[in-house]
């Protein structure tokens, strides 16, 4: 129908920030509104941004400075703004002045307020209304989408860290848990309409209920969606190495559907830096707690998160995030040169370091990394693993492809009905980015 309303959401950041996207477009479809990718004929076009480095923070404002053209061909079209980029402090009046097209400006403590902030723009005001401080603990917004085979679970709320150089705790408050029975019934509703593997979601799982009285374990937690009979896979990310207990481990090496997957940011492989970094681990706690997932998970996969060019960092310092790479051999790291965000303390640190210098050291890192995943694939060849199946290849649709339990991505050749369900596959050919599978049996 022509006169239905459209709304095209943008996200920009973590899956985090994902999950609060689908919230807020959740709510517009409550709202009357259906789902597009077409930005030239939406009614409402939603920009939820991400603020963890300066990079994406200029990404995003050129697309908010892009979106004027459309705002001007079309004045009734509406956009909303929300995200982390919009809590930082004093951002608001700044990104107001450079925007004055946007007409919902919000931020992310308020999101389940999006609904009567459609109906105030409608009303014909700008709107902005951001909250300072999360009031309590709000439920998600339950997806009504159906047939989805991956679903995102936030299990809790915020951070507590305050890593030295890191905006997120500043723009998403203290850790606020949500209780366990609400996740519970939340992944039971998504597993009746299709859902066959979740994440679960929070900047350091390994704190989940660590604010109830009595504490939740986070291990519990995970051993009680594991019950969940139509779910096929469990995920969860981000682990904090100074968090990660020998429950934990036991945990996935005892569940059924727990993948044998750890994202285990390790930021730098030197302490001196771990500590200006305030991450509260040495890089001999973190070997420590890689040694036993070895030994209890032994087909485990590890990924990580690397700053290079971090305020101080030496030649030698970056020789030790190096040599990490080479000794706990990650599947994936995701690399990062170090951004200034004001008002964190690494901000205003003494020897920043100089752009070609970051430039530098990301290009070895990330090379160093990539001969390590190539090998890591190279050993995968002949053996056999479990695949959910997701759909068609993006590069090549007339393949299909699927992950490992290790999160490892595989293209293979098979019938389409195998789509939503695990196969084995046997893995025949390692190029340098995607690994070929041949489909052996269908469980
Ligand atoms: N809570 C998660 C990660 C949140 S942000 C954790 O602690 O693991 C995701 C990643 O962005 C971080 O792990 C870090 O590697 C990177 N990051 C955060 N702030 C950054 C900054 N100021 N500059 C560069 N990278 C940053
Ligand atoms: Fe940021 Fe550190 Fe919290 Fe992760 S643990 S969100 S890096 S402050």
């Amino acid at each position: 129908m022509n006169n239905e309303k459209k709304v095209v959401t943008l996200t920009y950041g973590c899956q985090m920030s994902e999950r609060d996207a689908e919230t807020l477009t959740e709510i517009s479809r409550q709202e009357g509104y259906v789902t597009s990718n077409d930005l030239e004929n939406a009614d409402l076009i939603i920009i939820n941004t991400c603020c963890v480095r300066e990079s994406a923070e200029n990404k995003i404002l050129g697309k908010i400075g892009d979106l004027k053209k459309l705002k001007d061909k079309n004045p009734n079209l509406k956009i909303a703004v929300s995200g982390c980029m919009v809590q930082q402090p004093g951002a608001l009046e700044r990104l107001q002045k450079r925007a004055p097209h946007i007409d919902i400006w919000t931020g992310t403590h308020n999101l389940h307020e999006f609904s009567g902030l459609l109906h105030r723009s409608a009303a014909g005001s700008k709107v902005a209304e951001i909250w300072q401080e999360p009031q309590e603990t709000i439920e998600s917004t339950p997806l009504a989408e159906k047939g989805k085979l991956q679903a995102n679970v936030n299990i809790m709320y915020g951070c507590n860290n305050f890593c030295s150089y890191c905006i997120v705790p500043h723009v998403r408050g203290r850790e606020r848990s949500r209780k366990p029975e609400e996740i519970i019934e939340e992944i039971k509703s998504l597993a009746a309409n299709g859902c066959r593997e979740v994440t679960l979601l929070g900047q350091n799982v390994n704190s989940y209920g660590k604010d109830f009285d009595p504490p939740f374990d986070f291990a519990d937690l995970l051993r009680e969606v594991d019950q969940i009979p139509e779910l096929l896979r469990i995920r969860f990310i981000t682990s904090h190495p100074k968090d990660l207990s020998d429950k934990l481990i036991q945990t996935i090496a005892s569940g059924k559907k727990l993948c044998e997957h750890f994202h285990l940011p390790l930021q730098s492989g030197s302490n001196s830096i771990l500590s200006s970094m305030n991450r509260q681990y040495t890089r001999e706690y973190y070997l420590s707690i890689v040694e036993k997932i070895r030994d209890l998970v032994p087909q485990a996969t590890l990924t990580t998160d690397i700053i290079v060019g971090f305020p101080g960092e030496t030649e030698e310092d970056f020789e030790q995030t190096l040599e990490m790479i080479n000794l706990v051999h990650y599947s994936q790291a995701f690399t990062f040169m170090y951004s200034k965000r004001s008002g964190t303390p690494a901000a205003t640190m003494n020897d920043q370091i100089s752009l070609d210098v970051k430039k530098r050291r990301l290009q070895k890192l990330m090379s160093v990394q990539n001969e390590e995943s190539h090998q890591l694939r190279q050993r995968m060849i002949g053996k056999f693993y479990e695949v959910l199946v997701e759909g068609p290849s993006k590069t090549n649709p007339n393949r299909l492809t699927g992950r490992t339990r290790g999160n490892i991505l595989v293209v293979f050749n098979g019938p389409q009905e195998v789509i939503g369900s695990l196969v084995s596959l046997r893995i025949i050919e390692a190029g340098s980015w995607t690994l070929v599978g041949e489909l052996e049996t269908t469980e």
